[in-house]
């Protein structure tokens, strides 16, 4: 504080003062929330902006505050890559993916079971800028070479795929896509980046909406862009750069807690989510169940030779015919599953998908996604029971 014996005591001047009152040396199990936009430099000659906080961290805030670092840092490690960029939702994180590796006249390959806003973006602003995303069958594998082109620069995955759950032969992919020079980005939100090791599996980039499992409470937006190699780093550190792509030090804080439990709430999750999909496969009025450990979903074997885990997502196709309005009063019946997008939190969720956009496996307007939350498995069986007799 400013208390100079040649300066009176200013109370303007003291409420503005940054130097900290109280005593030093707090020491907790918790990561501090540290929020701030100015970082402080001890000479003139120190002053820099630099978004490579492994070689100078602390330089402005945007390049992310302690508790951002350490979110990154955290997330790095246990999905084993060298450095993890947190970004302020899991599109952000899609969005830096493609203008780190893509530009005019680039093609780039994307499922076309994708998550929809990655759809749209690739549609949307990538095709204004110059880059052709052409979609293909998540079940390709191999067959991906076909459509390799010289000026292929990006491979999408994302395994299970949206809605649909379909396992990619990621490895397969990745192998055709490296001999062709592209770059291999995955959507690892499904498995936390935990359930699939994506790097063991030939990823270059991976990237998750922490905004599900690892926030895993529904409060907050986060996304994350993990990579290890040197020129990918470079890449995607200088694109967040450009684009101001600041993750709020407070969500961080929270995602930090909620990855303190993951694995509890995972082990958990998958649990009862078996037994709810288990459960739904016996019904007459369920026609396909759509869980990645069950065999009826495109891939299972695929996800039983490269997964750890299955989590709380999935979806059912209701048959032989039920008609919109009767999906819609089956949905509107249940109690403990509430509407509403998203998914990875406490609270089961329900959302039908209508006119989903599909070629290569169609299921009409037939499949409704279901999100296990934490409540016991009888009781969202006992709602999911009573909310089919809408159907009969
Ligand atoms: C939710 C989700 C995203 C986007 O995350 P936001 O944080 O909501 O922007 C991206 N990919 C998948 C697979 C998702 O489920």
């Amino acid at each position: 504080m400013t208390t100079h014996p040649s300066q009176p005591f200013d109370w303007r001047s003291a409420v503005v003062d940054p130097a900290p009152l109280a005593p030093e040396g707090f020491r907790s199990l918790v990561t501090p929330t540290s929020r701030g936009s100015t970082t402080l430099f001890e000479r003139a000659a120190d002053l820099r902006d630099d978004w490579d906080a492994e070689k100078s961290p602390y330089t402005y805030g945007l390049h992310g505050t302690p508790t951002v670092l350490e979110l990154g840092a955290r997330i790095a490690r246990i999905e084993q890559g060298r450095h993890c960029f947190i970004t302020p939702g899991g599109q952000a994180a899609i969005a830096l993916i493609y203008l780190a590796f893509c530009g005019a006249g680039d093609h780039a390959l994307l499922p076309e079971t994708a998550y929809g806003p990655n759809q749209g973006l690739a549609g949307g602003l990538m095709q204004r800028l110059g880059v052709e995303v052409e979609t293909y069958d998540p079940m390709i594998g191999a067959g991906i070479a076909a459509l390799i082109r010289p000026h292929t620069r990006l491979v999408w995955c994302e395994s299970p795929g949206s809605a649909t759950m379909e396992i990619q032969d990621v490895p397969a992919i990745a192998a055709a896509a490296h001999r062709a020079g592209a770059v291999v980005a995955l959507d690892n939100t499904y498995a936390a980046g935990v359930l699939f090791d994506a790097f063991a599996h030939g990823v270059d980039v991976t990237m998750q909406a922490l905004t599900k499992y690892i926030g895993g409470h529904s409060d907050l937006l986060l996304g994350s862009v993990t990579c290890r190699d040197e020129a990918h780093y470079r890449a995607l550190g200088e694109a967040r750069n450009f684009l101001g792509m600041a993750a709020s030090p407070d969500d961080c804080s929270l995602a930090l807690r909620g990855l303190q439990t993951l694995a509890v709430r995972l082990d958990q999750l998958e649990r009862s989510t078996l037994e709810v999909a288990q459960w739904l496969a016996a019904r007459p009025e369920v026609q396909t169940v759509l869980h990645p450990a069950l065999p009826s979903c495109p891939g299972h074997e695929i996800w039983r030779r490269d997964f750890t885990g299955s989590a709380s997502v999935f979806s059912i196709v209701l048959g032989p015919q039920p008609g919109r309005a009767q999906i819609e009063a089956f949905v509107d019946r249940l109690r403990l599953f509430k509407i509403g997008y998203s998914w990875g939190g406490v609270t089961s969720l329900v959302a039908p998908y209508f006119k989903l956009r599909r070629t290569v496996r169609p299921y009409g307007d037939r499949l409704v996604r279901l999100n296990v939350g934490l409540e016991p498995a009888p009781l969202l069986i006992a709602d999911l029971e009573q909310a089919l007799s809408a159907l009969a």
